[in-house]
């Protein structure tokens, strides 16, 4: 495995590795745990050879948030990648990836007004133009994320369908810890009894998702208030939002759920926010 910091010397392995085989491509901030690992799994059933890249991105924290309290473990994350069979990891430091003066921003209108871009402004800004300059930079065959940022995925999906990059997005499920809490690199800020409360979240949504599959009709509202509720009760939970949407547009719902949509939460506990989300179907068909 070969760890590669210049975008320039980055470009030209993938292109020279494109002769002769399909390339998967999977950006992370690091601090690579299991769910990360997943996804390199379906990378490496689609494509033979797969870079993992690591860039902690300035440009998606807005001021006051965790970029420099960030996990930052490049040593750890390499052996797990050569563990796992990744043919490079790019871990770029931020001059090589921004001039000073740059000017340019990739911004992806309409679903990212919701969920976390109304309470992460600028956010999605910084995802889309890292994502994209990424994707220059790796002109990988297929581009793999994870679930469990939804918002992050159709959004990445949105603007590669946009602006016709030659690139294919694959969705990736969420993986989660045997009680229900969804990996992320963030855990590791939670106190031991906020990991606890932080079961709350998954348990809600999955209390949720059988709702609506099992029983009578139910109303967004009805729903959005009973899993508002259940997380409102875990010791030290602060919720940011929870909302049902469209899937697509990310647009909330409103009324009867006659149909698939997602419910997203995010929740602070103490100084640290996590995400989750799962998708509810009154015919019961969700994976
Ligand atoms: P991050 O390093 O947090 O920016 O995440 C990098 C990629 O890993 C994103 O596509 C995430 O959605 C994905 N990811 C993070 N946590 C999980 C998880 N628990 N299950 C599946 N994918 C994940």
């Amino acid at each position: 495995m070969e760890i590669i910091t210049d975008p320039v010397k980055c470009r030209l392995a993938i292109k020279t590795a494109r002769h002769q085989t399909r390339v998967g491509l999977i950006p992370t901030m690091g601090a690579l745990h299991d769910g990360h690992l997943s996804l390199v799994t379906a990378a490496q059933q689609n494509d033979q050879r797969v870079m993992v890249t690591i860039f902690v991105n300035p440009t998606q924290f807005g001021p006051g948030e965790d970029f420099d309290a960030y996990p930052r473990q490049l040593e750890q994350d390499a052996a797990k990648c050569e563990a796992a069979g990744v043919a490079w990891i790019f871990a770029p430091d931020k001059s090589a990836m921004y001039f000073p003066d740059a000017s340019t921003t990739i911004r992806v209108d309409g679903l990212t007004r919701h969920l976390c871009g109304a309470s992460r402004p600028g956010h999605f800004d910084g995802v889309t133009t890292v994502v994209a300059k990424l994707f220059h930079v790796a002109p990988a065959h297929a581009a793999y994320f994870g679930e469990k940022d939804f918002q992050q995925l159709q959004t990445i999906r949105r603007m590669v369908r946009d602006l016709d990059m030659d690139i294919d997005v694959v969705g990736c499920p969420i993986i989660r810890e045997p009680d229900g809490l969804a990996l992320s690199s963030r855990n590791q800020y939670l106190s031991p009894s906020q990991r606890v409360a932080a079961t709350s979240l998954s348990q809600a949504l999955f209390r949720a998702q059988a709702v609506v599959a099992e029983q009578p009709p139910v109303t967004v509202e009805k729903l959005v208030t009973d899993v508002r509720q259940e997380i409102t009760m875990a010791e030290g939970a602060t919720i940011d939002y929870v909302e049902l949407v469209d899937e697509t547009s990310l647009e909330p719902a409103t009324g009867m759920i006659d149909r698939r949509l997602r419910l997203c939460v995010a929740v602070y506990f103490g100084e640290c926010r996590l995400i989750d989300n799962l998708a509810v179907d009154p015919t019961g068909s969700v994976r």
